[in-house]
């Protein structure tokens, strides 16, 4: 719901309703335009009616938001969200590419594939310390000895990291020492995770679910975004669909169709996304033409010998190849846009 005030409200008014709308358990969020004050309303307000609110009579008209989502929403937040994260930016035109191992195996690997990954230009680092695999015999990831070397590899190169967290029970370990916290796709609407990772702070990198709506992604969002702590990226990481060639539908159709819905950024994991490190190159670029405001990519630099993903992750050498291409790519995308 949107409550928009008339020109003359005062301060004073603008604070009375905005208490009354705190006091009912609301989170409310001001809109200034130049000529227009307006206050979002996020959670439960279908307790509220229309009445209620217009008898102020400083409020000029209500306005029903029809979408389930509200902060994550265009409504509230006509302006793309750009965030400075470690010096970098990303939203509204900056663009970055988070680069590195499906998962974190040693010093010596995520080192030397920190150090490619930044030459060619990538702006993060990432690496899976805890890994959620389909099967409980698979390599699980090395946990916080995992972390701890993702640590020196940020320490040695000056790449922030991203990881996945699993389980609230690392909050406190992911909000001291993470850059950006990953929550991946099977924890997508993992609700209590969200409000948790919500309260620290930091950005958090949200993949889109095996089997979730847009619209489920940009409510899972609001999970984050209502604890008023943490900013959101949101990641298309493909779909389940009937299709097999791929091990997901990749669907890039959700790039346009979230900037248009949110102003929260968009990065796009043709990784996961298709499953195979030939189609990486093709659909990360289809990516940046489609608007992606960035890309994560897997990148090993002994694929054959991964522990996790080798045969969707690419070698530094094409990663290089591909980050020369995105550029020329992107320069083509911004002449078109002006
Ligand atoms: C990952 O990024 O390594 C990962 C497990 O991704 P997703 O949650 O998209 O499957
Ligand atoms: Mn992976």
């Amino acid at each position: 719901m949107i409550i928009v005030l008339k020109p003359e409200a005062t301060g004073a008014q603008i604070q009375s309703i905005k208490a009354q709308m705190t006091g009912r358990g609301l989170v409310v969020q001001e809109i200034k335009g130049e000529n227009t004050y307006m206050l979002g309303l996020a959670g439960d307000t279908s307790m509220l009616t229309e009445g209620d609110i217009i008898r102020n009579e400083f409020v000029e008209r209500v306005m029903k938001v029809s979408e389930p989502y509200k902060l994550a929403g265009r409504r509230f937040h006509p302006q793309d969200s750009v965030y400075d994260i470690a010096g970098r930016k990303i939203g509204g035109g900056a663009f970055t590419v988070m680069a590195g191992p499906c998962s974190v195996e040693s010093e010596e690997q995520v080192l030397s594939i920190a150090r490619d990954v930044k030459r060619s230009g990538a702006g993060f680092l990432r690496g899976g310390a805890f890994k959620p695999r389909s099967s409980p015999y698979s390599f699980q990831g090395l946990g916080l000895s995992g972390l701890e070397l993702l640590k020196i590899a940020r320490e040695k190169t000056g790449l922030p990291i991203v990881t996945e967290i699993m389980s609230q029970e690392y909050c406190d370990v992911f909000g001291r020492e993470v850059d950006v916290i990953q929550v991946g796709a099977r924890n997508m609407q993992n609700f209590p995770l969200l409000r948790e990772v919500g309260k620290l702070g930091r950005p958090v990198l949200l993949k889109r679910g095996p089997s979730c709506t847009i619209d489920e992604m940009l409510m899972a969002a609001d999970y984050i975004l209502v604890e008023g702590k943490s900013p959101v990226i949101l990641c298309e990481r493909g779909i389940r669909t009937f299709e097999t060639a791929t091990r997901n539908t990749l669907d890039l159709s959700a790039v346009p169709v979230l900037k248009k819905r949110s102003h929260l950024p968009v990065v796009v994991d043709p990784s996961h996304g298709t499953g195979y490190w030939h189609l990486v190159y093709p659909m990360a670029l289809a990516a940046v033409a489609a608007g992606a405001d960035g890309l994560m990519i897997e990148v090993h630099n002994q694929p054959e010998r991964a522990l996790c993903d080798g045969q969707q992750s690419i070698t530094p050498y094409l990663f290089d190849k591909l980050m020369r291409k995105v550029e020329k790519l992107r320069e083509a995308v911004r002449e078109d846009e002006e």
